[in-house]
């Protein structure tokens, strides 16, 4: 277990604590060593067993049932243990809907993400974000079942009391190395974003507020040494990042380990891994290498039950105090990938999987189940050459959303936009990489066909030019077209993936693909004086260049991916905490009836004296894309069928 690293560190540890405190060697080395695992789960979100809900198929990425075996290794590796979730746990996936949403949840009901954390013998847990998208009846009937208390220290009602005990302390008896009892009390609080007052403020206006997480903890921490904690566990529902503190930050696990008194911080929040995660590296005060924040261990134990974070921390005891004399961090997954495919690394617990059975078989029919119909058929066989209501219906519940959410604000009078791109469009993913569905009713599994990606929603707000340009860069799908040569000539750039298509509805507009693309296939501006988008318009009216917009899109593009202007992560003004596939869902439950309408709103300029062709599955043949005809040439390789623009 203790690698060459760790070795090192704990010599340079030992050297510096007995050089700060001016003490001999032998004082402290003499006294009693602790060593304490402690353990994470994070954003659980419903994901207990190996299963896609989405797909209706396995998944072998996901589920405490199979973190649960991990966490059974990892307490028989260690003298002493404490395991902690640290919360989004009752919310994201469909298991967790169909209880929400079906099954119901009165007081006394077990809620199956609870039935199965009591498995586990939890010591505590804290409250995530989503934990608040059902109510707070719902949230307290659902967690009323818990064997393990629960702690936050920045929600606040309206009597000005916390809502939950923002911390406690953990009186444990543990074995140190000598064999001999020691007593030792572990002080656990609990953050969560305050952000969500705005995501669920339809649930927590008049009810609730919340405190900035660094300030909470600076007034409890105290309190915590007071109450005698030898060490505080920060139980922190944020992520991490880096830059000044501004206060209210909603990824602050960072700025918390600054916080005095506090030993050990368990993060979670943005689904990432720590250590290990290269979204870390080059933030100023983390290292991503040790999984240190300003120094203190850290862990951020991925999502939907994918890791077991571990802290080991190895304790020694100066007069009464123990001190962390050294520790290590680590992330342990559930699964590797060999060769693209997900290889589980242990079995399922079985006692994990028995406790939701019931639950799980009755989530299966609900997924099976229509929530909603289309009246028109939703395929994507030509949505990179005309407008299409597989996009269409993404942006529309993507505006429906962001409306939504922004009616309260300042951005609510802005012109909103909704940016969507073909993610199932043939490529790579073959001749049958479509989505398609027959007009019908709509069943929950169906969302991965329309939206395979697990995004979330964001909102930016970007100028007129801004727009123009990141159609620019989406245009770049297009080979150039040269109406001199004439004759037949291919329209798709094959190395231009799909996902990076954004449509965007709202505005209207032509790609003249006779220009040169402005931006390369990776985003670099390479002929500045070319444009192929035409005749933007937006309500009748020429977009003008200091116009303007909010733009629902999601987290992917919004942060930089794809590298479109606009979008360096600096624009976003909402930073929705709901998958996209999730807002789709409730957004078809709400319409009861959708009928994603391809109106048009973008046309390609065809030239005259040239066939452009593209090819598609071979099942397009029953559907006729919107605004322009289109005719089959013939079968192409690999199963694909080519056609060609007649008008
Ligand atoms: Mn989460
Ligand atoms: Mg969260």
């Amino acid at each position: 277990m203790t690698s060459t690293l760790t070795r090192r560190r704990i010599l340079q540890t030992g050297v510096a604590a007995a050089a700060l405190t001016g003490m001999p060697q032998l004082a402290w080395a003499a006294g009693p060593v602790v060593k304490l695992r402690i353990m994470e789960t994070t954003d659980l979100h419903v994901n207990i067993l190996p299963y896609d809900y989405y797909r209706d198929a396995k998944d072998d990425a996901v589920g405490l049932a199979r973190t649960a075996t991990i966490v059974k290794a990892a307490r028989a590796e260690a003298k002493n243990s404490l395991l902690f979730d640290n919360g989004d746990m009752i919310q994201g996936s469909p298991l967790g809907d169909f209880v929400a949403y079906r099954r119901g949840m009165k007081k006394g009901d077990v809620h199956p993400m609870v039935a199965a954390m009591n498995v586990l013998n939890y010591d505590c847990g804290t409250l995530g974000n989503h934990e608040f998208n059902y109510g707070l009846e719902y949230l307290q009937n659902s967690l009323g079942a818990a064997k393990f208390p629960l702690v936050c220290a920045n929600v606040i009602k309206a009597d000005g009391e916390t809502m939950l005990k923002p911390w406690l302390i953990l009186d444990r008896e543990v074995t140190d190395e000598a064999g001999a009892k020691q007593k030792l009390k572990v002080g656990v609080i609990g953050f969560v974003p305050p952000q969500i007052v705005q995501w669920d403020k339809g649930h927590l206006d008049g009810k609730a507020t919340t405190v900035d997480i660094v300030d909470a903890a600076e007034k409890h921490v105290p309190e915590l040494k007071k109450a005698g904690a030898d060490i505080v566990v920060a139980l922190c529902h944020s992520g991490i990042a880096g830059g000044e503190r501004k206060g209210g930050e909603e990824n602050a696990a960072l700025h918390l380990a600054r916080v005095d008194g506090i030993d050990v911080i368990l993060t979670g929040h943005q689904h990432f891994v720590f250590p290990g995660g290269k979204e870390f590296n080059n933030i100023e005060g983390v290292d991503a290498k040790a999984g240190t924040l300003h120094g203190k261990p850290a862990v951020m134990a991925g999502f939907w039950g994918s890791h077991l974070g571990v802290v080991d921390l190895e304790l020694t005891r100066e007069g009464n105090a123990w001190k962390v004399a050294n520790f290590r961090t680590e992330a342990r997954p559930i699964y590797e990938r060999v060769d693209r495919k997900v290889v589980p690394k242990v079995e399922s617990e079985a006692a994990v999987i028995a406790a939701v059975q019931a639950d799980h078989d009755a989530t299966l029919k609900y997924v099976r189940e229509p929530v909603g119909s289309t009246s028109v058929p939703i395929h994507s066989y030509y949505s990179l050459v005309a407008d299409d209501a597989s996009v269409k219906l993404v942006a529309d519940a993507q505006s429906w959303y962001v409306a939504d959410l922004l009616k309260t604000t300042e951005y609510k009078d802005l012109p909103l936009l909704s940016a969507a791109a073909p993610f199932k469009a043939g490529g790579r993913g073959g001749p049958n990489y479509f989505t398609e569905i027959k007009p019908g009713p709509l069943a929950i599994k169906d969302m991965a066909d329309i939206y395979i990606y697990p995004n979330t929603i964001r909102a930016v707000k970007v100028t007129g030019a801004q727009v123009r340009e990141w159609l620019e860069r989406s245009a770049g799908i297009y080979n150039q077209i040269d109406p001199a040569k004439g004759g037949e000539q291919d329209l798709i750039n094959p190395k231009f993936p799909a996902y990076n298509f954004d449509v965007i509805a709202g505005v209207q507009y032509r790609i003249d693909p006779t220009q040169a693309s402005r931006y390369d296939n990776d985003g670099k501006l390479v002929n500045p004086d070319a444009r192929r988008i035409k005749d933007l318009t937006y309500n009748g009216k020429p977009v003008t260049d200091d116009q303007l917009f909010i733009v629902a899109t999601n987290n992917y593009r919004a942060g930089g991916g794809g590298n479109f202007p606009g979008n360096d992560g600096s624009t976003i003004v909402l930073d929705a905490p709901d998958l996209t596939r999730d807002a789709i869902m409730r957004y078809i439950i709400d319409r009861k009836e959708v009928a994603p309408k391809a109106d048009g709103s973008w046309s390609l300029v065809t030239p005259a004296n040239v066939t452009m062709t593209f090819t598609t599955g071979p099942n397009a043949a029953a559907y006729q894309p919107a605004g322009i005809k289109v005719e089959k040439v013939g079968d192409a390789p690999e199963g694909f069928v080519k056609y060609r623009i007649v008008s």
